[in-house]
């Protein structure tokens, strides 16, 4: 890995390179037509190999959070597609081509709307970072064992079979690998700068995650085991939330979901 951060810069030079959304320059050596590509498959491969919920109220709920979530990042929910999948595992997970899913099991875990939207809200962090293409990149480069010139000069020629070869993921793209370390607390970031701007209490995400931890008591729930869960990071939440509280406070007409929940 180090090699790849080392080869970075110069890489640049010949190849793709992209800066996040709090400003880490980023390889990105996939189109996003490529990305978006894949994404859409493996949630249409989701769909088909997982129970999708016909529960309204819980489609509702999470739809609505979903939407008001995508409004604040001046995103078109029509252009996105929600599903929440059956599944007691509580996670959710976010690809590229606008795909969101939610488990059952993270639903039933939350205690009010704005913990849910700081699970969301992460994984729209993920996407909207491009981390999956920054990941995949990285794999190109570490397991393919390509060199820079062969990624400068041959990077169109990668067909999709390599790159989902490389990256060993299959169906379930985006869903099981876990997230550096890096990634993770740039999605937080994210996640809790989007909660405040679309009106849900920022400080909820580092409650989400306590209650994250209290349920890997009896066993760690999926979402722990591909997003790594130190006692630090309830400890950023708790920071980042309270920088973002003015801009929640601000926000005049707040989400109201929780009522699709109870109706
Ligand atoms: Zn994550």
């Amino acid at each position: 890995m180090k090699k790849i951060v080392f080869q970075l810069s110069w890489l640049c030079v010949f190849v793709s390179c992209a800066t996040s959304p709090t400003g880490r320059q980023q390889l990105v050596l996939l189109s996003s037509g490529q990305m978006s590509k894949m994404g859409v498959n493996s949630f249409n491969a989701l769909k088909k190999t997982q129970r999708v919920s016909r529960n309204t109220r819980q489609v509702a709920y999470v739809k609505c959070i979903s939407n008001h979530l995508l409004v604040g990042l001046s995103e078109k929910p029509r252009n996105w597609e929600v599903q929440v999948f059956v599944d007691k595992s509580p996670n959710a997970f976010a690809l590229p081509g606008n795909k969101i899913g939610v488990h059952t099991g993270l639903i039933d875990l939350v205690k009010n709307q704005s913990q849910l939207a700081a699970v969301i809200g992460h994984e729209i962090g993920h996407v909207k970072a491009n981390h999956g293409n920054e990941r995949a990149s990285q794999g190109l480069v570490a397991q393919v064992g390509m060199t820079a010139a062969d990624l400068a000069l041959g990077r169109d020629s990668v067909s999709d079979q390599i790159i989902l070869g490389a990256l060993g993921l299959g169906a379930q793209f985006g869903v099981l690998l876990p997230f550096s370390r890096k990634h993770e607390q740039e999605a937080d970031r994210l996640g809790v700068r989007y909660m405040a701007k679309s009106g849900f209490d920022p400080m909820q995400a580092a409650e989400l995650w306590k209650l994250m931890k209290r349920k890997s008591g009896s066993g760690p729930p999926e979402i722990l085991s591909t997003h790594p869960s130190p006692e630090s990071r309830i400890k950023d939440l708790k920071k980042i939330g309270q920088r973002h509280l003015k801009e929640f406070q601000a926000v005049r007409v707040k989400p109201e979901c929780d009522r699709e929940r109870l109706k």
